[in-house]
């Protein structure tokens, strides 16, 4: 159901990005996150880029106990967290991903990010129920 190979950078059909399964698992509702891991992926602004991603406004956290990276057992956070440009939308976890943990970003949210100079917007415009939420009930 998820595009593979490059496809899935290329033509990442949704704005919310960084929800994946590990491999082996039974839930096959999210790409694995080996389909989104790219150690060839070479970005020069990668450092903006990861700051960025830390950077942008959160738009919701859970107050839930913070987990650990499950591949390298750094605190990683609220699972519950989210940030946003107003455009896209993603987890606050995913930073950490794409910079220890070869997390490609799709194409069409970098060249967001770029186009926003790496510079977050300050203020959220978009209403929380018009922010592009995975569904999280697609397949139940
Ligand atoms: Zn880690």
């Amino acid at each position: 159901m998820y595009l593979t190979g490059e496809d899935i950078f290329h033509n990442w059909p949704y704005r919310w990005f960084g929800v994946w399964t590990e491999p082996g698992s039974a839930d096959t509702k999210w790409p694995l996150r080996t389909q989104l891991t790219d150690s060839k992926w070479k970005f020069q602004g990668k450092k903006h880029l990861i700051k960025y991603l830390r950077s942008a406004r959160i738009v919701l956290c859970s107050g839930s106990f913070h987990i650990h990276c499950n591949l390298c057992h750094q605190d990683i956070g609220d699972p519950g967290c989210w940030q946003s440009d107003n455009v896209w939308l993603w987890p606050c976890s995913l930073a950490h991903y794409v910079e220890k943990h070869h997390i490609r970003l799709p194409d069409k949210m970098l060249y967001h990010i770029v186009n926003n100079q790496f510079i977050p917007p300050t203020d959220i415009t978009v209403g929380y129920d018009d922010l592009p939420w995975p569904d999280f009930d697609l397949y139940d």
